[in-house]
């Protein structure tokens, strides 16, 4: 569960990691509060809010006013910015980026340093891959004081500011194990020209699992509400059907039997230089009306021009997937072409039922593959992502 930087800020005071001074904005009134020159700040998600114009600098109050009414309408990657955060101004001297997250790969905890803070550090690690200092953590141990003099030290600080760094980066993993975290990041924490260190942003991601194990939360207002306000219009829909499903940005609309292959084939398609443009899962064995609305979904997605589907018959029958396949395409004549593959429980059922349609409207399945049993999924993929390029033109 992400966090919105006002809530993680949050977490941050608790664990004395210091933050601008702050409020998130309710009303007018809120801004006899607010020490100018201040950042006004849109909560969302998304990262890169600088570059999307979501974090904006006011002189003022008047001018914090009409910052805020421009943040209120502002859409960032398809979500409106609802909250807005009110920070005092604080003057940089430079800027550093510190992470704690879990390596997937060798299953430790591990903090990544930079003196290249501000920016996405995905930019550091491609341009300058040696600006960033990655350390393994053992979950077992404690940490010594001294680990975060030594991050403070790779920073070039020295006096009060390295002494206040060590004490982040030390809050920082603290506040990490305590919260049963997957990511905390501060970037940038900033070196002000007071020589005071201060995280300027806070970016916390949660373990949902261990969520019980933090009743404080909800009394804070920290609830699972937020990842749902976040959901895209076709993810809502999903959802409300009963269809597991996540928008991505490709044009292979992905049709698959279920969870694991609808994961695997997303690994397929960028494998054979294509893009997904969704994660989909039928659920076990689909009713009709599910396996109608994940086409539906498929089909009104305008990023979509093409359709990999597949079918392994086990649970849920080829022939019940071919009923709902074929009496989808004769009432909505889709568009788009389909290339699919069937294959398993009452295969040869489903094959008539295809074919028999096909017979019936040959016109109307002739954008329509689906492939049997003998040709190999990746051959199936691999149309698929070429189909897709030829449509959407690249
Ligand atoms: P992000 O772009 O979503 O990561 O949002 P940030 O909270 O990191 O803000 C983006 C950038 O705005 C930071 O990297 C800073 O350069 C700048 N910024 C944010 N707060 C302040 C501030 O108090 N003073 C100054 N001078 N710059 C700030
Ligand atoms: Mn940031």
């Amino acid at each position: 569960m992400r966090l919105y930087e006002h809530e993680a800020k949050f977490l941050f005071r608790r664990f004395k990691i210091p933050t601008p001074e702050g409020i998130l904005y309710r009303t007018p009134a809120d801004l006899d509060m607010v020490a100018f020159p201040c950042v006004v700040k849109g909560q969302t998600f998304v990262g890169g809010r600088g570059k999307s114009g979501a974090v904006q600098f006011a002189e003022n109050r008047h001018e914090a006013v009409i910052r805020i009414d421009e943040l209120k309408k502002l859409v960032v990657a398809g979500y409106p910015v609802e909250r807005v955060l009110l920070e005092r101004k604080v003057d940089i001297k430079k800027e550093y980026y510190l992470g704690l997250v879990i390596d997937r790969i060798r299953h430790e905890p591990v903090l990544i340093a930079s003196t290249e803070g501000g920016v996405d550090i995905e930019e550091i690690a491609r341009h300058r891959p040696e600006a960033i200092v990655k350390c393994s953590l053992d979950p077992q141990a404690a940490i010594e004081p001294f680990f975060g003099r030594k991050i403070a030290s790779l920073f070039g600080l020295s006096g009060e500011a390295l002494t206040a760094c060590g004490i982040v980066v030390n809050r920082m993993i603290e506040l990490f194990f305590e919260y049963d975290c997957k990511l905390v990041e501060i970037n940038p924490l900033a070196l002000t020209v007071e020589d005071r260190i201060v995280a300027l942003d806070a970016k916390i991601d949660l373990d949902d699992d261990a969520l019980f194990r933090h009743p404080e939360l909800k009394e804070w207002g920290i609830e699972l509400r937020h990842e749902i306000g976040e959901f895209t219009e076709r993810e809502k829909k999903a959802r409300a059907g009963g269809v597991p499903y996540v928008d991505l940005d490709g044009d292979v609309g992905c049709f698959p039997g279920g969870a694991g292959f609808g994961i695997a084939a997303i690994d397929l398609i960028a494998h054979y230089g294509g893009r997904a443009a969704n994660f989909m899962d039928s659920g076990g064995a689909p009713t009709q009306a599910r396996l109608k609305l994940m086409l539906e979904l498929l089909l009104e997605n305008p990023k979509v021009t093409a359709i990999f589907g597949a079918r392994f018959g086990g649970i849920s029958r080829c022939d019940d997937w071919a009923k709902a396949v074929v009496q989808y395409v004769i009432e909505n004549k889709p568009a788009k072409p389909m290339i699919m593959r069937m294959a398993g429980n009452m295969e040869e059922e489903g094959r008539k039922i295809i074919e028999d349609a096909i017979a019936d409207n040959p016109a109307l399945f002739k954008n329509i593959k689906i492939y049997r049993y003998d040709t190999p999924i990746e051959e199936v993929i691999q149309e698929a992502v070429r189909v897709a390029k030829e449509r959407t033109g690249g």
